[in-house]
């Protein structure tokens, strides 16, 4: 046969099935994303559309792979975690990961002018990948805290540090000296003092980074209809509070319910975009109102 004089190149590619019964965590992150976000223009310290534009893609993600039982994002960085059980790809981590990382990065240019309407994308972006296995429930939360705290730790950073910039008329280099060694509470001290903030009010994305979960979802107007969907959070999984809350997630998986409630004031409900823009796969419209206005 012709070929098999070259056949036994093929020997060369190794098994990388993933060990079975453990969690696979994939976690992107954007190269250079501290150049991209000057070079776009993002908004300091946190642009919403760009964190838009990233769950938007983690929603694309989560889409495809129906064994990610959650997600959580935060900057440019997005974690995607598959139930132990998951079978897909045979749990071969080079297919894994190589479809992760390049469906997210399609689904984010895809979808930039939907966040950015008039902003044109100047270049390429690309995200790395990785792969990490955490062996029992407790690794794995412990994962999920870290990245969380992580967010914390940076935002209430960044918040002060842009205040004192943009609105403190500081320059950088001064707003550095100012935080140099302050702890947490020094921060919020100088947030409220200075520039009447409350640390604890502002938006909750940026606080806690976005959980995307998978939820049978009740939505306002529509009393009858549950639908499967991908809800954003923004809760603490530090605590044990979301764990018992979201029992699905470390128990025998099958997905929650969720209730988006309805608006007293005007028998309508602001629901998330993210949610809206699945809902209109679906087939149902919505009106500009974002109330889930005519069943399909
Ligand atoms: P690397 O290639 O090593 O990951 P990087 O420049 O991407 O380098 P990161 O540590 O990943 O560095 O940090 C990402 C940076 O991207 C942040 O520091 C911030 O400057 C910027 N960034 C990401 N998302 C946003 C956003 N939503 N709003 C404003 N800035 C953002
Ligand atoms: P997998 O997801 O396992 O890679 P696949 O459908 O992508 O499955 P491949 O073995 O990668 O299968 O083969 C790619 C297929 O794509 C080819 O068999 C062919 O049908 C199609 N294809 C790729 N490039 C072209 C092209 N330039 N013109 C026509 N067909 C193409
Ligand atoms: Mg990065
Ligand atoms: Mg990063």
């Amino acid at each position: 046969m012709a070929n098999s004089r070259y056949e036994y190149v093929k020997g060369f590619e190794l098994d990388d099935r993933i060990l079975p019964n453990i969690w696979v965590v994939v976690r992107i992150d954007g190269k250079g994303f501290h150049k991209f976000a000057k070079a776009h223009d993002f908004e300091k310290p946190n642009d919403v559309n760009a964190l838009n534009l990233m769950n938007h893609a983690a929603v694309t993600v989560m889409e495809e792979f129906r064994d990610i039982v959650l997600s959580y994002g935060q900057s440019d960085e997005y974690s995607f975690i598959f139930r132990r059980e998951a079978d897909v790809y045979k749990r071969r981590a080079a297919k894994i990961l190589s479809y992760v990382t390049s469906l997210f990065t399609s689904s984010y240019v895809y979808n930039w002018n939907v966040w950015f309407p008039n902003k044109k994308l100047e270049y390429a972006p690309s995200f790395d990948g990785r792969i990490v296995l955490y062996p029992t429930d407790q690794n794995l939360r412990d994962y999920l805290s870290w990245r969380q705290a992580d967010v914390h730790i940076n935002n209430l950073y960044n918040t002060v540090f842009w205040n004192l910039v943009l609105k403190g008329g500081m320059t950088n280099q001064q707003a550095e000296n100012e935080l140099r060694g302050t702890f947490s509470a020094d921060k919020n001290e100088i947030l409220f003092s200075k520039f009447g903030i409350n640390y604890n009010t502002i938006d909750p994305m940026f606080r806690k980074g976005t959980i995307l979960l998978r939820k049978r979802t009740q939505i306002p107007n529509l009393p009858n209809v549950k639908r499967q969907l991908i809800i954003p959070l923004y809760e603490d999984m530090i605590r044990d509070k979301f764990w018992k809350e979201h029992a699905e997630i470390l128990g025998k998986y099958l997905p929650g319910d969720h209730e988006y409630e309805k608006n007293e004031d005007n028998d309508s409900n602001k629901l998330p975009e993210l949610v809206i823009r699945q809902l209109e796969k679906l087939n149902y419209r919505t009106d500009s109102n974002k109330s889930v206005q005519v069943a399909k």
